[in-house]
């Protein structure tokens, strides 16, 4: 049978870090896997989750089987976070708990596939590494579309040329905010468009949300998933929790279904949790057990979600500053109205190992980097590196 298999080759991201492990320089950087670091560059474990983690201890719940849909009450407090709370779509959505926002992203593949076989999935190109190995493996196809900065969001027009081929049916999967790996988010206007074209060509948006919170804020990254949801019949969501809970490794996300009317809902449910079943029959209850503290300590949350979020930010202009006091080049000052965590350096892969090779700092060879990778400190040497490497 194992000869049988496929050779493969390391993953990209992971290849790359077990590189960047290896590497013997102590003033190497990690710009890499997209996970939050603070200025010691730990991943920290946030107090409000420390906290809830106390509190299940102190009071050591049955381990029993749970529900095939997960938790409920995560699941509840998930569709307010974000549809909003009070919002008339929770009314006619379906929600549940996924193993991640990868589950998430895989448990919709497996549902677009038993709905609508023949759909293809749209992903953005550049676009997160694993969409389409997901929609690929659910057994659907998948082609691209350009997602290029305009002004203050998105190239629509030529996304939407990219897109000539969509037919009725067909899954436009769009990141709700902070892009990966690009940055690019979309504007208000954009978001608009977005929704203006699905209803035109029929098109269902399936929107990709790992890192709300990490743009402007909970309520406000949420707002072009919410225009979209006023505006058309179905929109399918993924959510993670992984970088807003920093509950990467305890596997928390959610998969939404926000169907035209609510009668549809506990059948989507039963179709949702079948598709679990055949798989890992229902998700681990431990993360949102702790999702559900946090949600109710939501203050203390959104308030270490901002400390985060401000670093970044504030990170991104003090690149942006230093890149431009030295004179890199004027292509890079795009990055400074990218949200969240990534932007790609306009640098070659030829560019990107140099970088690596001279200076040790490692990115992708695509040019992503992730900016809560830098420490402060770091600034002037990155940018320094940065310009040599941009010269020829
Ligand atoms: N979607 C995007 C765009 C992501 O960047 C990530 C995480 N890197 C995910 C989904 C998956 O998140 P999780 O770790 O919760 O599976």
């Amino acid at each position: 049978m194992l000869h049988h298999l496929p050779i493969l080759s390391p993953d990209p991201i992971w290849g790359l870090t077990a590189e960047f492990q290896a590497d013997p320089r102590p003033e190497k950087i990690d710009l890499i896997v997209g996970v939050y670091r603070d200025e010691t560059g730990q991943t920290p474990t946030l107090n409000v989750v420390k906290e809830a983690e106390r509190q299940l201890a102190a009071t050591a719940g049955s381990k029993a089987y749970r529900p095939l849909a997960g938790n409920a009450a995560f699941n509840a407090s998930m569709t307010r976070l974000l549809l909003g709370d009070g919002a008339s779509s929770l009314e006619r959505a379906a929600t549940i708990q996924t193993v991640g926002g990868t589950g998430a992203l895989r448990l919709l593949g497996d549902f677009i596939k038993l709905a609508q076989p023949e759909a293809t999935v749209w992903t953005t190109d550049p676009g997160y590494i694993n969409h389409r190995p997901i929609f690929e493996a659910a057994g659907l196809h998948v082609r691209d579309y350009h997602w290029r900065q305009q002004a203050e969001g998105i190239d629509v027009e030529l996304a939407f040329n990219s897109l000539a081929d969509a037919r009725p049916g067909d899954v436009l999967l769009i990141h709700g905010c902070c892009h990966n790996p690009s940055g690019i988010d979309p504007s208000a206007e954009d978001w608009a468009e977005i929704a203006a074209f699905c209803a035109k060509r029929d098109v269902v948006p399936l929107i990709d949300i790992a890192y709300l919170g990490f743009g402007l804020g909970l309520d406000e990254d949420a707002a072009g998933l919410r225009h979209l949801v006023e505006a058309l019949p179905l929109v399918l969501c993924a959510a993670s929790c992984s970088k807003n809970m920093g509950l990467y490794c305890d596997r928390l996300g959610a998969a939404m279904i926000v169907a035209p009317n609510s009668g549809v809902l506990a059948n989507t449910t039963r179709n949702l949790e079948n598709l679990g079943r055949t798989n890992y029959s229902m998700p681990p209850e431990h993360a949102a057990a702790v999702a559900n503290i946090v949600f109710s300590a939501k203050d203390q949350w959104a308030a270490e979600l901002a400390a985060i979020r401000n670093r970044v930010s504030s990170l991104r202009t003090t690149f942006c500053d230093t890149l431009e006091s030295i004179g890199a080049p004027a292509s890079f000052q795009a990055l400074r109205q990218h949200k969240g965590m990534f932007s790609i350096l306009p640098l070659s892969p030829a560019q990107m190992q140099r970088l690596r090779a001279e200076h040790g700092i490692y990115g992708s060879n695509t040019g992503r980097v992730n900016i809560a990778g830098l420490r402060a400190a770091d600034i002037p040497m990155v940018a320094d590196a940065i310009v040599k490497v941009a010269a020829y």
